[in-house]
């Protein structure tokens, strides 16, 4: 099983991950996370990618793409589900062009909708219980602005494809769970 998940910053994404990692086994890869473990470690790519995350900016395509290249390419036959990419045209034709190659295609793109108060409040939330500082009221307002630019029309290039999979991602944890299940096992 070959996935995206997909939504707004504060949709979800990671929860829903932890779901589907459990049930079916299949590996979670986000580029967050492994931008946040760079820039943790100090690496050179942490120290390029930090200077466009403080601003809520994205990181540039080739930086990206190359980790999801080489993670992709540790995987073998195994499944995945990519959480917070691609969140460009460029990037999801990359994906395309290394999927292609390894004779893959994504399955399914889970995108998960959640109205913009919420996701500002859940933002607003997640940073008082982490103390993640990342998080301040301009940075939450600049990436909704760059995932409403940059990212939203996806939705049209997925739809596209036939692939595209929207669930309501408001409400209880576990009833969009069974939301995302629902699809799921429908593939
Ligand atoms: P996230 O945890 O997915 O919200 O990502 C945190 C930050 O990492 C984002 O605000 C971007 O600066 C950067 N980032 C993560 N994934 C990507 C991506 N696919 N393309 C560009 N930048 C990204």
């Amino acid at each position: 099983m070959r996935l995206i998940l997909f939504g707004p910053p504060g949709a979800g994404k990671g929860t829903q991950a932890d779901f589907i990692r459990e049930k079916y086994g299949v590996e979670h890869i986000s580029t967050g996370d492994v931008l946040r473990e760079a820039v943790k470690n100090g690496t050179e790519v942490g120290l390029y990618a930090k200077s466009f995350m403080d601003k809520g900016e994205l990181v540039p395509d080739e930086v990206v793409t190359e980790i999801i290249r080489q993670k992709i390419s540790t995987l073998g036959e195994a499944g995945f589900m990519l959480d917070g990419f691609p969140r460009t045209l460029e990037q999801a034709k990359c994906l395309e062009d290394i999927l292609t190659g390894a004779g893959a295609a994504i399955d399914a793109v889970i995108f998960l909708e959640v109205p913009d108060q919420e996701v500002i409040q859940r933002i607003i939330r997640r940073q008082k219980i982490e103390g993640r500082q990342d998080d301040t009221e301009d940075l939450i307002k600049n990436r909704l602005r760059v995932y409403k630019d940059q990212t939203s029309p996806l939705k049209d290039f997925y739809e596209g494809t036939g692939v595209l999979h929207a669930v309501e991602g408001v409400g209880e944890i576990s009833d969009i769970a069974v939301r995302v299940e629902g699809v799921l096992k429908n593939l």
